[in-house]
């Protein structure tokens, strides 16, 4: 291979993400891609099967370096970890200063805002890009999420730009902020992915195991529901699933699959983060829990050995589907707002200047959580960057109010028929605690000052009041309690 320095961008890590991601660079005008990866049979392979989309492959990290124009630029797209402090680690060796290293994996934001802090102390440039869309994303064009510096962007940018995927005539990329931004939003993103998928679940069953239907009639269901606000990816491939057969006996894969579902953790980041900012995130916390209550065999096996009656199965009635449907579609709505209220936190809370329409809109294409509704939280924020909920933009509270009275059968019939709903329940819960002029706050904040003196506001003065609860039950003022 020549050393001649060629390449416009490179690509370490050549197993499928990298491979594709580096086969989509290669596919677009203006794009030489140098490769590299540690075990020279990955890139012997993508060679073999891909030759002819003019990569410079490199057998070393200096001759990988040596390929990269300046200033240099590398997408990882390696085992997130160790993996990739090992990768950053070879190329910060090779780079010099003003180049630009990038991880494509899914990094925790905390890794991305601790490694681009020792890159810049060595004049180089780390950006932790968010790459969502799986396989195919990376191939076709996914949805793009970098952080970094605004002077890294420059020259990234327009490259991204390139391989990302298209929606309403954009590229689905944005600069989202500094150092961990990419990741962070890249992380809610996928927090919003398993609740959205879990109210999904959630429909499903109740067009079931209430409706009757069956899982081909309920793809079509689901077919007739893309067509409308609900228009989405997860909708889209839900009805493919559920039409799916199995080769091996015949019958439908939906009731071949164990009913244990996994997960790969970023759910569960993006619910200890919420936690950690005091965020509500009920409905992506029920979602991570709903698949961890599944994966527990041993405990559903001993609770279905104890129960020996369970509820009867509530009559559909009429309008049962319309009611799910717009049981789903309010729930979403909170999920969504959720999701925004904590990338609004995570931007407040590490500095970052996110802007939330842009967000929503580099999410309308190449990601798991497409949808057309993405398009009414653009319109949201473009009417007032500052809403303290998306609840309260006109078009979601007509949404969630239109479909209220549905919600709220439809969570009633489930709790009758002893059909789980935590991700309806949840997010009606959530929203009926945010319609409620008064909570029971009250009293846990009394609770917390009898046992704890936690101390509590008043409703009618300012200041801060502690009831003397073992003397003679005074209320004294007090300063506000810091434990
Ligand atoms: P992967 O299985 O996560 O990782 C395999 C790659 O990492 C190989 O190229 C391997 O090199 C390399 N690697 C591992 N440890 C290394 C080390 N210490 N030094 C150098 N290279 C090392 O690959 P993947 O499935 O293609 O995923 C790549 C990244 O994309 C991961 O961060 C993953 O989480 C993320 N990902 C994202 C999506 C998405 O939808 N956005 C989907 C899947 C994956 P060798 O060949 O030498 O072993």
């Amino acid at each position: 291979m020549s050393t001649q320095a060629q390449a416009n961008i490179g690509v370490v890590g050549l197993a499928v993400m990298g491979s594709n991601l580096a086969r989509n660079l290669a596919s677009r005008e203006g794009n030489t891609v140098a490769v590299y990866n540690r075990s020279p049979g990955r890139t012997d392979t993508l060679m073999a099967e891909h030759g002819d989309a003019g990569f410079l492959a490199a057998k070393t990290i200096e001759e990988f370096a040596a390929s990269l124009s300046r200033p240099r630029t590398a997408i990882i797209m390696v085992q997130a970890g160790k993996g990739t402090d090992a990768v950053i680690e070879a190329l910060a060796e090779v780079f010099e200063e003003g180049d630009i290293i990038v991880d494509g994996g899914n990094a925790n934001f905390h890794d991305t805002i601790r490694r681009e802090a020792a890159l810049r102390d060595r004049g180089l440039n780390f950006v932790g890009a968010g790459i969502s869309g799986g396989e195919e994303g990376a191939l076709k064009g996914p949805s793009i999420m970098p952080g970094g510096s605004k002077e890294a962007y420059r020259t990234l940018g327009p490259i991204l730009a390139s391989i990302a995927a298209v929606a309403e005539g954009e590229p689905c990329v944005t600069h989202i902020g500094t150092d961990g931004a990419g990741h962070f939003v890249k992380m809610i993103h996928n927090g919003i992915e398993y609740a959205d998928m879990q109210l999904i679940a959630e429909s499903y069953d109740l067009l079931r195991r209430v409706g009757g239907h069956g899982p081909e009639a309920i793809a079509a269901v689901f077919e007739e529901w893309n067509k409308g606000e609900l228009e989405s990816y997860l909708i889209e491939i839900t009805a493919e699933v559920l039409r799916q057969r199995d080769a091996k006996t015949g019958g439908l894969l939906i009731d071949s699959i164990a009913d244990q579902a996994g997960s790969k953790g970023t759910g569960v980041w993006t619910v200890q983060n919420a936690v950690g900012l005091g965020v509500p995130v009920g409905g992506i916390a029920e979602a991570v829990f709903a698949r961890a209550v599944s994966s527990k065999p041993d405990q559903r096996a001993a609770v279905q050995r104890v129960v020996t009656s369970r509820p009867r199965i509530q009559e559909a009635g009429d309008g049962f589907e319309d009611d799910v449907h717009k049981a789903l579609y309010a729930s979403k709505i909170i999920a969504y707002a959720q999701g925004f209220d904590s990338v609004i936190a995570g931007a407040h809370a590490y500095g970052w200047d996110i802007d939330k329409g842009a967000v929503a809109k580099i999410w309308r294409g190449g990601c798991i959580i497409r949808a057309q509704f993405l398009n009414r939280i653009v319109d949201a924020y473009e009417n007032n960057a500052a809403l303290a909920t998306l609840l309260e933009d006109p078009y979601f509270a007509r949404a969630v109010a239109g479909g209220e009275a549905a919600w709220r059968r439809i969570v009633a019939k489930a709790a009758l028929s002893g059909i789980p709903v935590p991700g309806f329940a949840s997010a009606l819960s959530y929203y009926d605690a945010l319609a409620s002029p008064r909570l029971p706050a009250a009293l846990v904040q009394g609770q917390r000052d009898f046992f704890g003196a936690h101390t509590y506001q008043c409703v009618d003065q300012e200041g801060t009041f502690h009831t003397l609860w073992s003397g003679d039950r005074t209320e004294i003022k007090a300063e506000p309690s810091t434990h």
